[in-house]
């Protein structure tokens, strides 16, 4: 008997993780699942917690890079509609785990809601950027919770409230299995001023950032207030390579593969970088990319 059988319809075995990360890189998942309600979801999270498998969620796999070798156990990916909505209300949206990132930005700045307009261009969906508690210019989507909706690894459905939850730099509490939704509250602000903001972060990150048909990834954690991404060209690391793997020359925490570049590389590279960058200025960088 297959771990999966009942649910071929959502569910297949080996299935190449590459098509689901930014960088395109990496092996396959063992099983690999996309659910269409929540049903399905929370009895594929039974089933595989019953056998002791493995379970792992994917949001837009920006912020992952999977090794050659794949992932044992099931890999989950939020992409049907219904984990998908966004609702607005007063003061307030309410958006699915895998509701893209941009769409939570727009609608947000649409409804004069403020804050929101300063993670204009971070890629990934709204349940990865809770997890990692991404954010931009001293914003992270943290600070704007009043409540989340999650699914427990023994297949519970439990509602934490933002006041039992901590939020720091990428770092978050919320670290349940499943991110199913979050309610966020917001201060208002006038629609075409917060445009305007939003414009003009667009227009800094297009011309300090790669094009987003690139497949990239945002290696480090600042460190102690100062930029990896500065810190590692203080280094002169730019444009350094493994194979077809590269430093970008605009932002040197954004690592670039180029066709042929294997997840290898990549490793390899950011092993390289955080030696050099120890050597030269005795600074440890921790890397905010998840590695699977
Ligand atoms: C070019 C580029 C620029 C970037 N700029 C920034 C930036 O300025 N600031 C910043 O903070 N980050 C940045 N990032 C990193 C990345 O975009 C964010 O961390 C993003 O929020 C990750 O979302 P995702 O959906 O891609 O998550 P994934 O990469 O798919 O997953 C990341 C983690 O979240 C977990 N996860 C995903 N969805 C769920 C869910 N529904 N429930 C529970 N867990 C879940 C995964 O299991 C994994 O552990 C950048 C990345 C790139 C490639």
């Amino acid at each position: 008997m297959s771990l999966i059988d009942g649910f071929e319809h959502v569910a297949r075995e080996n299935e190449s993780l590459a098509g689901y990360t930014r960088l395109k890189l990496g092996g396959p998942a063992e099983y690999f699942a996309e659910p269409t309600t929540e049903q399905e979801l929370t009895a594929l999270v039974m089933r595989f917690s019953e056998e002791q498998k493995p379970i792992r969620l994917i949001g837009s796999g920006s912020n992952i890079v999977v090794g050659e070798e794949g992932v044992e156990g099931l890999v989950l990916h939020l992409a049907a509609p219904v984990f998908c909505e966004l609702s607005v209300g007063q003061n307030r949206i309410t958006s699915g785990g895998g509701t893209k990132l941009a769409h939570f930005v727009s609608t947000a700045v649409r409804e004069g809601f403020a804050g929101p307009e300063q993670l204009v261009g971070i890629p990934g969906t709204v349940g990865g950027a809770l997890h990692c508690n991404s954010g931009a210019h001293g914003e992270d989507i943290g600070t704007w919770i009043e409540s989340a909706e999650v699914l427990t690894r023994s297949g519970e459905v439990l509602t934490r409230s933002g006041d039992s939850l901590s939020f720091s730099y990428r770092q978050s509490s919320l670290d349940e299995l499943v991110i199913l939704r979050a309610t966020f509250q917001f201060e208002k602000e006038s629609p075409e001023m917060l445009t305007k903001q939003m414009q003009k972060l667009w227009i800094v990150r297009r011309s300090t950032q790669p094009f987003s048909q690139e497949n990239a990834v945002y290696v480090f954690k600042d460190h102690g207030g100062e930029s990896a991404g500065e810190l590692i060209d203080r280094c002169g690391l730019k444009g350094l390579q493994v194979g077809q793997v590269q430093v970008s020359e605009l932002d040197a925490n954004i690592f670039l593969a180029s066709p042929g570049a294997t997840s290898q590389e990549v490793l390899e590279l950011i092993e390289r970088v955080k030696e050099r960058v120890y050597e030269s200025l005795s600074v440890e960088l921790e890397t905010a990319v998840r590695i699977w």
